[in-house]
């Protein structure tokens, strides 16, 4: 099925303004990747879809598709797993990811939806999706997600190699998950310093863990939201996930 943005979006001015907020992020992204030296189409922009309608997201899709990026789409709830399923959505070949806090009692839905999970933040979790993995016959890469700022609202291993060790090589034994890297949601400040140090730290952790284990495997970091992709992508984001400075402000 081919699909065209200007059919089926809202309506063409919030195409058109979609469309502002888009090349927006994107500018910002590549300048952000050339003072890094870095190339910013090798970077995957992954759409934060919660809250938002399938004519949205598949509107951001086709644009991007059309920049010629790489895109996926990043579910947080459970309940919102559905609507991918809408005609606008499905079957578009989109990668397909869960980014949000994992309850054990929704793993078999999540494992049914995404190719890559970023969201394992204890033990119990990778227990539940490995043995829904494994009941549903698939293999599904997933990330270990690191509370690197330390507070108390976000989920994740501390941001030491004690810690995330040996969930990594926990998940490396395992036959139906397949440890890809680390995620991280940055620290919640508008103090940039602050928030390099926290994504800096998700790097440097990576590069130690994936050399202790030798776990070559280890290549991506999952960071960067709307306020701090710029940082993330200088500190070595291969994906980023956007939600409101692509879609606009969450609805209430
Ligand atoms: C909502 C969400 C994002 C995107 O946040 P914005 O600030 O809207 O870009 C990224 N990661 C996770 C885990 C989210 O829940």
């Amino acid at each position: 099925m081919t699909f065209r943005a200007d059919d089926t979006a809202p309506g063409s001015e919030q195409n058109a303004s979609l469309a502002a907020r888009l090349d927006e992020v994107l500018a910002r992204l590549d300048a952000a990747a050339e003072r890094a030296g870095r190339d910013g189409r090798e970077i995957t922009l992954l759409l934060a879809t919660k809250m938002r309608t399938p004519a949205e997201i598949a509107a951001a899709i086709e644009l991007l598709r059309s920049r010629d990026r790489r895109v996926a789409v990043g579910e947080n709830r459970a309940q919102e797993i559905a609507k991918h399923a809408d005609p606008l959505l499905a079957d578009n070949g989109v990668p397909r990811h869960f980014i949000g806090r994992l309850q054990t009692n929704k793993a078999r839905d999540v494992v049914a939806f995404a190719e890559l999970i970023h969201s394992v933040d204890r033990e119990d979790i990778a227990d539940a999706l490995e043995r829904r993995a494994e009941l549903a016959g698939v293999r599904r890469d997933v990330l270990v997600q690191v509370n690197t700022s330390g507070e108390e609202s976000k989920g994740g291993f501390a941001p030491t190699a004690e810690a995330v060790a040996p969930i990594v090589a926990r998940l490396c034994a395992s036959s139906s998950l397949r440890p890809v890297g680390l995620m991280t949601i940055g620290a919640n400040t508008s103090d940039d310093e602050a928030v390099r140090a926290s994504l800096h730290g998700l790097r440097t952790l990576r590069d130690e863990v994936r050399e202790q284990l030798g776990a070559s495997e280890l290549t991506h970091l999952s960071m960067g939201m709307s306020g701090d992709l710029e940082i993330a992508v200088e500190e070595g984001a291969t994906i980023v996930r956007v939600g409101s400075a692509i879609f606009g402000a969450r609805p209430a």
